[in-house]
């Protein structure tokens, strides 16, 4: 099959990893060669309660025997939808009040933007060096790497870019700002966390120039980092905030959250401003309800933190250089490129799957499940 994968899906680099997928189980993917994996990637920080948890493939089931697509975003009342919502809304502080949801990371980033522009009136955008907030070109326009941007300008005017956990980066915070942008901990950028007394201050810029503060919680959302989302470890709440992957325990779908005020936004001038067709897809809100309901229930935000403190603890010396990130968002900085390749590559000939980021290569992303 490798043959016809090849030639007839689209290729994004020359060396996919290119094992084919038998079926997947809790922390195993197995091939069909036989081979099984042990998954510490989890889909890029996806299957966050392992894979096909039952929990979430019965809901699938209970929902797929009900109903599929029925209209489009926002028209009819869907209980999948409502269900999560409450669910979600009523585990977030009370000024987050309502959600939009969409199918994927990029698009809520695409929304939020939009929504921040909309209800500022305003243009101007900051965002941060070596962020990654996705592949469509408003997420593109604020991601922080030259070499993703360049092949697609023009992008979106008015972006700046500031240099992450640095002060000076607030002097790009005017009221000419409608939104600032950023991963409270980068995670293609290198597994970077914010600075507790940086976010803060980015907050209070954000609040005395009526400009939105929007986190892309994309990638540390839904107890990835020990916490529901990474903003509860600061104390400092955005305006809006973006989820997705891991938020539908394996299936499509996102959102951003914000308050009622913030959303009237998207309902005038003219209505039906900011649409989606497949946004909140009742089979995967029912996944989304049912992984939430897990996550919540079930000890895996102690269980992240597990992951982080026996990592840390462990994983010393021997060309790793230092252990970063929160809960199960984890990166292992080494030596050299030579000697995280040849990790990566040891693991998986024994089956351990690790991960990379996109922005820095000596650098071994964890994302266990
Ligand atoms: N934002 C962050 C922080 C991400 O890590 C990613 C994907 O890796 C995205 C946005 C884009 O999400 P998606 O691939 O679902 O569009």
């Amino acid at each position: 099959m490798k043959k016809t994968f090849l030639k007839n899906i689209a290729q994004t680099s020359d060396s996919p990893i290119g094992i084919e997928v038998s079926h997947a189980e809790g922390p195993y993917i197995y091939t069909t060669d036989g081979k099984r994996y042990i998954d510490f990637i989890s889909g890029i920080a996806v299957s966050s309660l392992g894979h096909s948890h039952p929990k979430v493939t019965e809901a699938l089931h209970g929902q797929i025997d009900k109903h599929l697509h029925v209209m489009v975003y926002g028209e009819f009342i869907q209980k999948p939808q409502v269900d999560f919502a409450e669910l979600l809304l009523n585990h977030l502080p009370s000024n987050f009040e309502q959600i939009y949801l969409v199918n994927s990371g990029t698009e809520a980033n695409e929304g939020a933007l939009k929504l921040a522009k909309k209800y500022t009136g305003k243009t101007g955008l900051v965002a941060f060096k070596n962020s990654y907030h996705g592949d469509t070109h408003g997420s593109l326009s604020v991601t922080g790497r030259d070499i993703y941007r360049n092949p697609y300008l023009p992008l979106l005017p008015d972006v700046g870019f500031g240099d992450f956990n640095s002060d000076k980066a607030l002097e790009l915070i005017t009221y000419d700002t409608a939104a600032v942008i950023l991963e409270p901990i980068q995670g293609e950028g290198g597994i970077i966390p914010a600075k507790k007394e940086w976010l803060k201050s980015i907050r209070e810029k954000c609040t005395e120039v009526g400009a939105l503060l929007i986190f892309d919680e994309i990638q540390s959302g839904f107890g990835r980092t020990g916490k529901l989302f990474a903003f509860e470890h600061y104390q400092v709440e955005p305006d809006i905030l973006c989820m997705a992957k891991a938020m539908g325990g394996g299936m499509p779908i996102g959102g951003f959250v914000s308050s009622t005020e913030i959303f009237q936004a998207f309902k005038y001038d003219p209505p039906l401003n900011h649409v989606t067709t497949f946004g909140g897809h009742p089979v995967s809100c029912a996944a989304a309800y049912a992984n939430l309901k897990e996550l919540l229930e079930g000890g895996y935000f102690n269980r992240a933190k597990k992951i982080e403190s026996i990592t840390k603890q462990k994983l010393k010396g021997k060309g790793i250089v230092e252990v970063r990130g929160m809960g199960a968002m984890l990166g292992l900085q080494l030596e050299s490129r030579e000697l995280t390749q040849a990790v990566v590559e040891d693991c998986f000939n024994i089956g351990l799957l690790l991960g990379w980021t996109l922005h820095s290569d000596t650098l071994i992303r964890l994302a266990p499940l």
